[in-house]
């Protein structure tokens, strides 16, 4: 039994979901004669009541689609220092669309609409013009904190008042979903754009929704070509989309609950300086300084359990669909252990 704790995006997808996808329907989506992907591309509209959707390869993908329509060469997005979007997308806020970001140190991965206000320029020619405002929901870097839906809307508030565009990097929406109050419609009414991915938490083994109005998603269909994301008969992929929008949402849960009692477990360990809160599926935390994570990663590698190092002392473990509670076992015993 191998027990990959690296990351949610290592699922494989279940017997159920490969069937699906076998019997997929399928066409061109370059010719706009894909039945499976325009069903999954409509169920998730309606979902977040937005009108379009657009099924991509990649979250890198649906992002960079949503900065490149939202922007012009030469402006300002606004981020938190952790966002995806500007760390791990391979720089591709300036490559793709010739925009640079301005960092905002948030609260565990959140940014505020006060340090929003106080962060978008006035309009002198000498200064970057600020045209959206992209906030991730839960943040990954900052160990899967969730924006409350309050937090959200004054964001949104924040950008009608100073016509910003307003994006959600929702990799992981769902899981902040099942922990919160609100509903994926209520998301949709305050965003212009969302980015959802099919490939984390929901299991599916390849894909990402991008959401807006009518307008907005036929420039991203566009840009979706240039970026080389135009793909035939996808409705393979989007059959196991479909499949885990169906199945896989309110197991989420299940992650949450073991991801929680991982962390508590590990509180107690000598070794482990300190836990960050888990509020989600991610757990993040720092080995104490006797302890190279190098060595801890190696040595949970003996025991058929993979992690990935987080920076300077820290680790991630992520929590997901091939997580079962008989690895949580094995791995709490692991941990105690060693
Ligand atoms: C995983 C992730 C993405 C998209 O990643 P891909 O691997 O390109 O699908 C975007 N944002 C966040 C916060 C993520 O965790």
């Amino acid at each position: 039994m191998i027990i990959d704790l690296r990351s949610d995006t290592v699922t494989k997808p279940s017997k159920g979901m490969l069937e699906a996808m076998f019997s997929a329907e399928v066409g061109d989506d370059v010719f706009n004669e894909e039945p499976t992907v325009n069903k999954l591309e409509e169920k998730v509209a309606a979902l977040f009541r937005k009108e379009k959707a657009l099924f991509c390869p990649s979250g890198t993908m649906t992002n960079q689609i949503a900065i490149k329509v939202h922007t012009q060469p030469g402006d300002e997005v606004l981020c938190d220092t952790t966002a995806h979007i500007y760390n791990y997308e391979g720089g591709g806020i300036s490559f793709n669309s010739g925009v640079q970001a301005k960092l905002i140190p948030g609260e565990r991965g959140r940014i505020s609409a006060q340090q929003v206000v106080e962060s978008i320029n006035p309009t002198f020619d000498w200064l970057t013009k600020t045209s959206l405002v992209c906030v991730e929901n839960t943040a990954n870097r900052a160990g899967g904190s969730y924006y409350t839906l309050d937090q959200m809307k004054q964001l949104h508030q924040v950008c009608k008042q100073n016509k910003l565009a307003y994006h959600l990097d929702g990799a992981r929406v769902f899981n902040a979903i099942v922990e919160n109050d609100y509903t994926p419609m209520d998301l949709g009414n305050l965003f212009d754009s969302i980015s959802v991915c099919l490939s984390k938490g929901l299991g599916a083994p390849v894909g990402s929704v991008l959401l807006g109005d009518k307008e907005f998603i036929r420039k991203a269909r566009r840009v979706r070509k240039v970026f080389g994301g135009g793909m035939r008969q996808a409705g393979y992929l989007a059959a196991a989309g479909i499949y885990a929008l169906d199945n896989n949402i309110n197991r989420l849960r299940d992650d949450h609950k073991r991801a929680k009692q991982l962390a508590d477990t590990m509180k107690s360990l000598s070794f482990i300086d300190n836990v960050l809160p888990v509020d989600t599926n991610i757990i993040i935390f720092n080995l104490n300084d006797k302890l190279k994570p190098e060595d801890f990663v190696k040595n949970l590698a003996k025991h058929d359990i993979k992690a990935t190092g987080f920076g300077k002392q820290a680790i991630r473990f992520v929590t997901h669909l091939d997580f079962t509670d008989d690895m949580l076992d094995r791995t709490e015993k692991v941990l105690k252990s060693m």
